[in-house]
């Protein structure tokens, strides 16, 4: 036989995991590290550090990497030291005490989906905004205790890591999570096996491990395709977020919705309302459809009067373009075999997320997911305007001021967000209850009562620390990475705690605007260079890798701050992330943000600044259209007086320069004998008093509850009970509507002549409209609708309801007196819906027919 080179086989990996060991009295030790409450609970923080205060750093406060790393002399000699074992011990105590609460009962249950939360900087399952504002909403719905369960992905590489080259370009790093180091529980059956996920995909089944993230007392369902019995094509569907091109996209979104409703189900879960955090996740009502055709034997038609009645769409983009829409090929590739488990055909479904149903559109989530949730909201007031009029086109009978589409303005997680010294300040000159109170007003207001010192020092301490981060943090990798050492050196050297300190930090997304304030690099060198009124800009934020004018931008900020009248002054912090969030939003003096409006749907990091004595100076768009107060903070106005855009970015450059040399700068410089400026600290007591409350986690999940979630629940439970009564009924009644809706005549409509030849103001004019409903008798209303007319333009619609005034087997008469209110152009049409009692909203059975 003749030799082969080589004869072998490849080696059979398998895996073992072997836990860390820690002494008996340290098991609690881990019980807490593994429950990702320290995030918001400092004392804990703190705990933790005091362990190993190298080790805490160098894994980066992570709890999990550093009892496993701790060397095993050390956790004997913390199980022999009784004060830290008593320390230990009362936090376990006060630990146990809060996770033994039981959920409250008299609100309703919710499950939660999202692509992405950002609860800890060490999870990294999160980019930015979105997921830092369901992380948030998470942490504050355990501590008000609501029974929620979430759903998202564990991603193997998760967003990237920035770090710059030489000449300031971005370079986008993916660093694979080893799940084992971090404070997730791979999720088992009863006999201590991993689930193994099976769901179903065209062809195969993808498989997906099931983690658990216990954000206190809400778990997170995280889904990890990352599998060997996954294909090579299919196990990435969980690598990374935010990347791949549109059939990875698709791939995902498929697991999160329909991946995401079979997981709850495996684990025996069931909530009263879901809620799609952005339309990512949609999908969830397909599968959601299926389950209520398959399992309680509905058709299509009951199922979705069901699923939509209780389920919730949050969107939080304002652009069209922003919005996930798939190619009915790619989209058919996936979906194909859904229309035969739903009853219906395949253009129906695909009609389902289109604005023009009939048409070759592609398939857009969001319009999916208005078609088939209830509710609809934006998150901010303006942002849900905004809302309105993107949506108009899927509800085209109405105007989009009339469309159903509300609004919560998104707010922040107090304890996760204020410093642990305002957190502390906060009970101590607040009140002792504070924290689990923070939707008392009057408490806020006691802040006018804080000596002025006492404020100024706090926030004196805050931005030192800030000064010590970035000399502590960065000055190793700028060695590193950024050459001329002497450069660095003389950057560090420049940071000033006493200066004036304003930060901008968020994603380099052009519409946010970060050139406006280099405009004019000569004022802007005369404001950074007074040297009795010195003022520094800390700039941070991350561009998207596919988002070239956004790493540009960086690139040009970079560059810019090396020069040398820039030096020090203007600093560019790598690596935008929840640390380097909070480190800057807590101790710059001023948090700037110039977005173009009105595309900031609501932004939240200025929120977190106001949490913290920080003050705003922002364009009047999203949540600081709401927030801003005169005497608070300072605002871009919300009159735009170009249309050309180049052109309202120098007047608005203008008007930063200008706003920053008159009356910012000067404010903040007017230093009285004590070294400090009163009239700054009662700018910062104005907007602790009076904008800080209404920005909190604590008031917007309760305004989810109040606006959406009860009243969903309330009529889910209606249509669910005897059997799908209601749904039933409902959906039968459309049925029949729908079937005699065009054979609906319209007889007659009189209106008096005075009306139309020679109308005045103050006189009643009688109208009426006789039909023949065909049998739909007092299902049908009639509308007039009034818009008057001013510069060629249509004004809000005025809508006037006719009464039934008589009705025979083949009419039905309708009938108004009409009053005309003021003089002018007016336009005037008449309108006929479908009426009924039962149904929560007109959007809801968008049938109308103008005549
Ligand atoms: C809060 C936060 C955001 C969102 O802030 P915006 O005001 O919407 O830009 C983004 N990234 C990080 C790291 C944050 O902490």
């Amino acid at each position: 036989m003749k030799v082969q080179v080589s004869n072998t086989n490849a080696p059979c990996w398998r895996d073992i995991t072997v836990k860390s060991r820690v002494p008996a009295q340290l098991d609690i030790l881990q019980e807490m590290a593994r429950n990702i409450s320290w995030v918001w609970h400092s004392e804990a923080i703190e705990m933790f550090r005091s362990i190993d205060p190298v080790l805490w750093k160098s894994t980066n406060g992570n709890p999990v990497l550093m009892l496993q790393q701790i060397n095993y002399e050390r956790l004997e000699e913390i199980a022999a030291d009784k004060a830290i074992m008593r320390r230990i011990n009362d936090l376990y105590d006060e630990f146990k005490k809060y996770m033994d609460v039981e959920k409250r009962t008299d609100l309703p249950s919710v499950a939660y989906f999202s692509m992405e939360y950002g609860l800890a900087n060490i999870l990294k399952i999160y980019s930015g905004g979105l997921g830092i504002l369901a992380g948030d909403y998470l942490k504050e719905a355990s501590d008000c205790n609501v029974d929620m369960v979430a759903v998202g992905f564990l991603y193997r590489y998760g967003y990237f890591t920035q770090t710059l080259s030489m000449d300031g370009q971005q370079l986008a790093n993916y660093e694979p999570q080893n799940f084992n180091q971090l404070p997730v529980e791979q999720v088992t059956d009863e006999n201590g096996h991993p689930i193994v996920l099976e769901v179903p995909y065209p062809g195969r089944i993808i498989y997906a491990n099931i983690w658990k993230v216990s954000v206190g007392r809400v778990p997170l369902y995280l889904m990890d395709t990352d599998l060997d019995l996954n294909s090579e094509f299919d196990r990435p569907i969980t690598y990374q977020l935010y990347g791949g091109d549109w059939e990875h996209r698709m791939k995902q979104e498929y697991m999160l919705g329909i991946g995401g409703i079979l997981m709850l189900k495996r684990l025996g879960i069931k909530k009263d309302i879901y809620h799609c955090n952005e339309g990512h996740a949609a999908l969830i009502n397909v599968q959601r459809l299926v389950e209520y055709v398959q399992n309680e034997k509905l058709s299509f038609e009951e199922a979705l009067e069901v699923v939509r009645a209780s389920s919730l769409y949050t969107v939080h983009t304002p652009v069209p373009a922003g919005h996930d829409s798939f190619d009915e090929g790619l989209f058919g590739k996936y979906m194909g075999e859904f229309p035969a488990k739903l009853g219906i055909s395949w253009q129906d479904l695909m009609d389902l997320g289109r604005e023009n149903p009939g048409t070759n559109e592609k398939f857009s989530m969001s319009v999916f997911a208005c078609n088939t949730c209830q509710e609809v909201n934006g998150v901010s007031w303006l942002h849900g305007k905004v809302s309105q009029h993107m949506f108009q086109p899927i509800w085209k009978g109405y105007a989009a001021e009339e469309l159903h589409v509300g609004y919560v303005t998104n707010g922040v997680h107090f304890p996760t967000w204020a410093a642990t010294e305002w957190k502390e300040f906060y009970v101590e000159k607040l009140g002792r209850d504070f924290l689990t109170h923070q939707d008392d007003r009057k408490m806020w207001e006691k802040i006018y009562d804080v000596p002025d010192e006492e404020i100024w020092k706090l926030r004196q301490t805050m931005k030192n620390k800030l000064v010590n981060f970035v000399k502590d943090d960065f000055r190793e990798n700028w060695l590193k990475n950024q050459g001329d050492p002497s450069r660095i050196v003389s950057v560090l050297e420049r940071i000033d705690p006493n200066a004036l300190l304003i930060g901008f930090a968020r994603r380099f997304a052009t519409y946010k605007r970060a050139h406006l304030l280099f405009t004019d690099l000569e004022r802007l060198s005369k404001i950074v260079n007074n040297p009795q009124y010195p003022v520094q800009f800390l700039f941070s934020g991350k561009a998207h890798p596919a988002d070239g004018a956004g790493q540009d931008l960086i690139k040009r900020i970079v560059e810019i701050s090396r020069r040398p009248e820039f030096l020090g002054k203007i600093i560019f912090l790598e690596n935008y992330d929840m640390k380097v969030a909070k480190r800057l939003i807590s101790g710059v003096d001023i948090w700037l943000n110039t977005p173009t409006r009105p595309l900031e749907a609501s932004g939240t990091s200025g929120e977190k600044a106001e949490m913290n004595g920080v003050l705003n100076f922002s364009v009047l768009d999203g949540w600081w259209y709401e927030g801003y107060k005169e005497g608070a903070g300072w605002a871009l106005t919300d009159k735009r007086t170009f249309q050309d855009q180049g052109h309202q970015d120098q007047l608005d450059a203008a008007t930063i320069y200008s706003m920053l040399e008159n009356q910012i700068v000067p404010l903040y410089f007017a230093k009285n004998s004590k070294g400090y400026s009163p009239e700054w600290i009662q700018y910062i007591k104005n907007s602790i008093a009076q904008i800080a409350p209404e920005f909190t986690m604590n008031r917007m999940l309760k305004d989810y509850i109040d606006r959406f979630y009860s009243k969903e629940a309330k009529r889910s439970k209606l249509l669910v009970a005897d059997n799908y009564k209601k749904a039933k009924e409902i959906a039968a009644w459309k049925q029949e509507v729908v079937a005699k809706w065009d054979s609906i005549e319209i007889k007659s409509v009189n209106l008096p002549e005075a009306i139309l030849y020679s109308p005045h103001v103050g006189e009643e004019y009688p109208i009426e409209v006789a039909i023949d409903p065909k049998g739909l008798g007092n299902c049908i209303g009639v509308e007039l609708v009034v818009t008057p007319v001013e510069d060629g333009q249509m004004k809000p619609y005025q809508v006037y309801e006719l009464n039934v005034v008589k009705t025979t087997d083949d009419s039905t008469v309708f009938h108004i007196d009409y009053q005309l209110r003021a003089a002018g152009t007016y336009k005037y049409s008449f309108r006929m819906y479908p009426k009924n009692p039962d149904l929560p909203h007109r959007q809801d059975f968008a049938y109308v027919r103008w005549f």
